[in-house]
């Protein structure tokens, strides 16, 4: 019987391609590696932890104690833990938290594996095991951030950008899409910058191009755009090239010139809304996935007003807010006072998701009566659950199939007309 391993892997996307990874190294050792899995009764436990915001932190100290209690209890033999917590705190968690029995950074596989006693395989080094369903996978591009964001601790974890080599990157959409990959999701800290510190030029388009002739690439859908130097020759790409989602998610954080100036973006307010003008021109159709910030020091309730204005005026298909979190070590932490209260934070990110709700209700009550083209992600209730190309996966709504569909295959992807529509999910027949 092969020693189990368990990885818990929390945060975001490019963590859980570190836990991927992590598993192919473990799995070529002579482990049986699951991650995220239900009820595991794996041996050894692998936390891999977020670090980016106080709840995000919250949540990995949490899991590591509840792990720990596992093995207090005789369920789980080790305890181990890896990712940004690790990396940015693990002199402090060593001395609180003695009973795990190996600290990681966020990149430290060789460190796990000799800690088992194996060999970190080279050769395999860009190979991963994929957690996600079969029919789309994450594919990170760049690692690290050359931004200066004033809240952000991400580069204090990640470091510096470094693009991945551009062959690398399209061999591995090669041999992903040969397992059975439909739908390759580019991410990265900051995407929009790929190639910049590599190439001296940004390389963006010029890959999401080639990724485009990749062999049964029927979906490719970039995430993690910035705004400030933001490679306007992707647009082309996205306009000319049908696999290429009509999908962009790029973080904005705010739009008042005050406000996006504290917050250290590099970018104005009507340099916001002349950017997001430009992509909706040059890629009719495309949804826009955008990501503001509430409460940031400093941030007045006239900067929040202009926040609701814009809101109003540009009608985001797809929204989220942060409230502002103070995270020691960053720009904020070592130069601003957390001036804006928890409750005014929270109250404003609730303003704007319910005027986001009634955009989200609009743009779906539009689509009602036409047809649309569905990846099957999995089977819910007697029907399914799906994705247009404008829904990324775990971030934006779905699409429910009814039972009256019949027996459909998942990754498949079949055509429907759209029924009925919530604020947010759309029904299809
Ligand atoms: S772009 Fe800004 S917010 Fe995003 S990871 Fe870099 S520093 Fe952080």
């Amino acid at each position: 019987m092969k020693q189990g391993i368990h990885i818990i892997s929390l945060g975001c996307s490019k963590n859980l391609v570190d836990a991927e990874l992590l598993m192919r190294q473990l799995e070529k050792a002579g482990y049986r590696v699951e991650i995220d899995g239900e009820g595991s009764r794996a041996g050894i436990v692998v936390v891999n932890t977020c670090g980016f915001i106080g709840d995000a932190k919250e949540e990995s100290v949490d899991e590591i104690l509840a792990q720990v209690e596992r093995k207090r209890g005789g369920e789980v033999k080790k305890v181990f833990v890896m990712g940004c917590l690790s990396q940015r705190y693990s002199t402090e968690l060593k001395r609180e938290i003695p009973e795990v029995d190996g600290w990681f950074g966020k990149f430290d596989w060789k460190g796990i594996l000799a800690e088992l006693g194996k060999q970190y395989d080279e050769a395999a080094r860009d190979e991963r095991s994929l957690s996600t369903p079969r029919h789309y996978a994450y594919l990170k591009i760049s690692e690290g951030c050359d931004r200066t964001c004033s809240y952000c601790a991400i580069p204090l974890m990640t470091g510096p950008h470094r693009s991945r080599p551009f062959e690398e990157i399209i061999r591995e959409a090669e041999r992903l899409t040969g397992m059975g990959v439909k739908e390759l999701l580019v991410i990265a800290q900051d995407s929009t910058y790929y190639g910049t510190e590599l190439y001296g030029r940004n390389r963006l388009a010029e890959l999401v191009d080639r990724l485009a002739d990749v062999p049964g690439a029927e979906w490719i859908r970039i995430h993690y755009a910035y705004p400030a130097g933001f490679p306007f020759e992707l647009l082309p790409v996205m306009r000319e090239r049908p696999n290429v989602c009509k999908y962009l998610d790029i973080a904005l954080q705010h739009c008042s010139d005050r406000m996006l100036r504290l917050m250290r973006r590099g970018v104005t307010g009507e340099q916001t809304r002349a950017l997001v003008r430009r992509v909706r021109e040059e890629v009719p159709g495309i949804v826009l996935r955008t990501t503001l910030m509430t409460g940031h020091p400093g941030e007045t309730a006239a900067d929040f007003r202009e926040m609701v204005a814009f809101v109003r005026e540009t009608r985001f298909e797809r929204l989220g807010v942060f409230p502002y979190s103070h995270e020691e070590g960053t720009f904020c932490g070592n130069h601003y006072r957390d001036n804006v209260p928890g409750k005014v934070k929270q109250a404003r990110a609730e303003e704007i998701m319910e005027i986001q709700r009634e955009i989200s209700a609009a743009f779906n009550a539009k689509r009602i009566g036409t047809r649309t083209r569905v990846l099957i992600d999995r089977v819910e209730g007697d029907g399914y659950a799906g994705r247009t190309e404008f829904d990324s996966p775990g971030v934006d709504p779905e699409v429910i199939v009814a039972g009256s569909a019949g027996k459909l295959e998942i990754g498949s992807f079949r055509e429907f007309a759209i029924a009925s529509a919530g604020d947010y999910d759309i029904h299809v027949i």
